[in-house]
């Protein structure tokens, strides 16, 4: 039995950043109620509770698990507050929802529904004393393996698997930063190695994450319809071409924050302030970002009282006037 639990949730936001890990998972602080991660999020609960209602029904038309999906939907928006602004909003928000699940069950979701092994599951496996984990939206059978699934309102923040075939390499190697991208490959990675531990070796698993309102619009043709586009992204391939890579960030991320590594400056710094505080909802609470803000202001002060300089007129003293 491993001493050290490692989820692919802390391995996410350590990429993003160390500081932001620990304000998530070490010390929990809440971030604001109105910051677009926490809006985020609390729209994917609600989808993926109300897909699990409707894949959860034994011997059940599409139709029908639409329908228990959607109610599942009303349920859950009712007993949270709302973040509408007028009734209208709500009523055509509720419209898309519905619009997406029916296109969902019309399509894949169907299938799913027969062949499901498990819902709101959790998968891991262990290496090196560390058990891995994450928790999955649905486990569906498919023919020599099995198809574990992700639901949320879009793919923001996945990885565009088309795009490159090295992209741990590139990451770690300072190429480019897009820690939130390659935290839903690390996601990918310890699904289908949690599969492969719980279910046995076979030649035919995958991972997807399925965007339920990736892009949703009046439906010009259909009056009074809403058309809505539903978008799946498989990893399995993108894990077996980047497998030791991928595994290999994964076991050096999880001896990083197991040893309490949280110092943003011990890792691509700039680039967390170029990109990671900008839509971090800790921003307000943390020393790191707000340190960083003031030595910003500190180097145009210290230019401006630079010898030979004139001062500017926003920071001249009372003695120089
Ligand atoms: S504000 Fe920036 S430095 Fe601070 S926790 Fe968030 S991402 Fe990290």
């Amino acid at each position: 039995m491993a001493d050290d639990v490692v989820t692919a949730a802390q391995i996410a936001s350590h990429l993003e950043c160390p500081r932001k890990y620990e304000f998530e998972h070490e010390r929990p602080v809440s971030p604001p109620k109105e910051s677009l991660d926490r809006r985020d999020e609390h729209r994917r609960v609600l989808l993926r509770g109300s897909i699990i209602a409707g894949l959860r029904l034994d011997d059940a038309s599409p139709d029908e698990r639409t329908a228990a999906a959607c109610d599942r939907f009303e349920e859950l928006r009712r007993s949270s507050p709302s973040s509408y602004l007028v009734d209208e909003q709500a009523r055509y928000d509720g419209e898309v929802v519905a619009a997406a699940i029916a296109a969902y069950f019309d399509a894949d979701g169907h299938e799913h529904g027969e062949r499901l092994v498990a819902a709101d599951e959790t998968v891991g496996y262990e290496r090196g004393g560390v058990r891995y984990e994450t928790t999955i939206d649905a486990v569906v059978e498919r023919d020599g393996g099995y198809l574990a699934l992700d639901y949320r309102p879009n793919l923001h923040g996945v990885l565009n698997v088309g795009w490159y075939d090295d992209n741990v390499r590139r990451f770690e190697e300072g190429e480019g930063f897009y820690p939130r991208q390659i935290g839903s490959l690390v996601r990918a990675a310890i699904v289908i190695r949690g599969l492969m531990n719980e279910h046995g070796l076979g030649p035919n698993y995958d991972f997807a994450y399925v965007s339920l309102l990736e892009d949703s619009r009046p439906a010009y043709d259909a009056p009074g319809e809403i058309y809505v586009d539903v978008e799946q992204r498989h990893f399995g391939g993108a894990y077996d071409e980047e497998r030791a890579d991928v595994n290999a960030l994964v076991a050096d991320r999880a001896a990083a924050l197991l040893s309490g590594e949280t110092d943003p400056r011990e890792w691509q710094f700039d680039e967390i302030i170029d990109s990671s505080c900008s839509y971090c909802a800790y921003q307000n609470a943390c020393p790191d970002y707000l340190e960083s803000e003031l030595s910003f202001t500190d180097r145009h002060r210290a230019a401006d009282e630079s010898p030979g300089r004139p001062q500017s007129p926003e920071f001249s003293s009372e003695e120089s006037r």
